[in-house]
């Protein structure tokens, strides 16, 4: 059999469409080729090649002065948070973000540190006037305030730099460090036009996930300061993600960003493509409600059709979130023009039933 690079590698039988994430898809026949030729050697000896170039790539790119290839963007943020706060200290984080909801607390449970969720702003932003209430006194009544905790994309939504800005200067004013949850950071860029250096100078620490729209089948790199590089290296030891001959991982993520960041507009504009095709099926009056950020879309669908959709969808090959009652349906490098093609008809055929 041969293969062009591109081919993407179906295990299932059938070939699934599957919007339910970007962290679906699967290594294609170039990523696969590119990690069976990397180097490899002892990660915690340090000496691992493939591992400290992407370290080292990631982090110039990025205009920061060390990176840590992590299993995943938890253990990458959590690596952040124990390595910036002691117990006792606390995080100011948005209260929509994924290191306080979606991370089991970890900094809670391992790390002692407290959380103080805040509201944010209309596109998910930390807005100073929230960050400075939420610092507590010097009293020993309340815990140390430390870190302010950023995302960007929130809910696949881009904020724009000089909200970043903002937020990070209101921290730095009250001597507070600032992480930035970047999972999604390129499709950050992708959206907002930005240099990728302005946007990683927001924060102290960045987190980036390769794994997601990059297309790695796992891993994440935490960008730092070079001061704090060896404590967040016990922490990530100690977390268990000193890995050994991980070069095979990194390989796929240099792979990930030679080839795969230019690319992640093409899947916004199918996300865009996928929202116009869907505001056929609602109108003002409505209950059904479509949101579009960047890769993403949020539908939801009239109450009534939620479940019939979801299985109907299902029978065609097409895997989707369950409506509860939105769904969230993200454009990734397994989607082909040709299966959004396929998605639009088949809910045309639902709407037209
Ligand atoms: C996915 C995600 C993470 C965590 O990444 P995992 O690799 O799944 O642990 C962190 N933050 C945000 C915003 C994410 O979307």
């Amino acid at each position: 059999m041969s293969y062009d690079l591109h081919t993407r590698i179906n295990t299932s039988p059938n070939s699934l469409i599957d919007l339910r994430s970007d962290t679906v898809t699967k290594p294609t026949m170039g990523m696969r080729k590119f990690i069976a030729d990397a180097d490899v050697g002892d990660d915690v000896y340090g000496e691992d090649p493939t591992i400290n170039k992407l370290e080292k790539m990631l982090a110039e790119r990025l205009g920061k002065e060390a990176g840590i290839l992590m299993t995943s963007g938890t253990q990458s943020n959590l690596c952040s948070v124990l390595t910036h706060c002691a117990r006792g200290e606390e995080v100011i984080i948005g209260k929509s973000y994924h290191i306080f909801i979606d991370e089991a607390a970890g900094a809670s449970v391992l790390g002692g540190v407290a959380m103080a969720p805040i509201d944010t702003g209309d596109d998910n932003e930390m807005l100073p006037e929230n960050i400075s209430k939420a610092i507590k006194p010097d009293d020993p009544h309340c815990p140390i305030s430390k870190l302010v905790c950023m995302e960007n994309t929130v809910w696949g939504n881009a904020i724009a730099l000089d909200k970043m800005i903002a937020a990070q200067q209101e921290a730095n004013k009250h001597n507070l460090f600032t992480h930035l949850d970047g999972a999604r950071f390129f499709n950050a860029i992708a959206k907002l036009g930005c240099s990728e250096n302005d946007l990683a100078n927001c924060a102290d620490t960045v987190s980036i996930c390769l794994s997601k729209g990059l297309g790695s089948p796992a891993g994440s790199v935490l960008l730092l300061p070079k001061d704090l590089e060896t404590k967040a290296r016990r922490w990530r030891k100690m977390l268990g993600g000193g890995m050994r001959q991980a070069g095979v991982i990194a390989a796929a993520g240099i792979y990930a960003l030679e080839n795969n960041i230019n690319r992640l507009k093409e899947d916004q504009e199918k996300a865009e493509l996928l929202a116009k095709e869907l505001k056929k099926y609602s109108n003002e009056s409505s209950d059904q409600k479509i949101i579009q950020n960047t890769n993403m879309v949020f539908f939801t669908p009239h109450a009534k059709d939620g479940q019939k959709l979801l299985s109907f969808l299902g029978e065609r090959g097409i895997i989707i979130n369950e409506p509860l009652p939105s769904t969230r349906m993200v454009m990734h490098l397994d989607i082909s023009d040709n299966d959004l093609k396929y998605v639009v008809n088949s809910f045309d055929e639902f709407y037209n039933q």
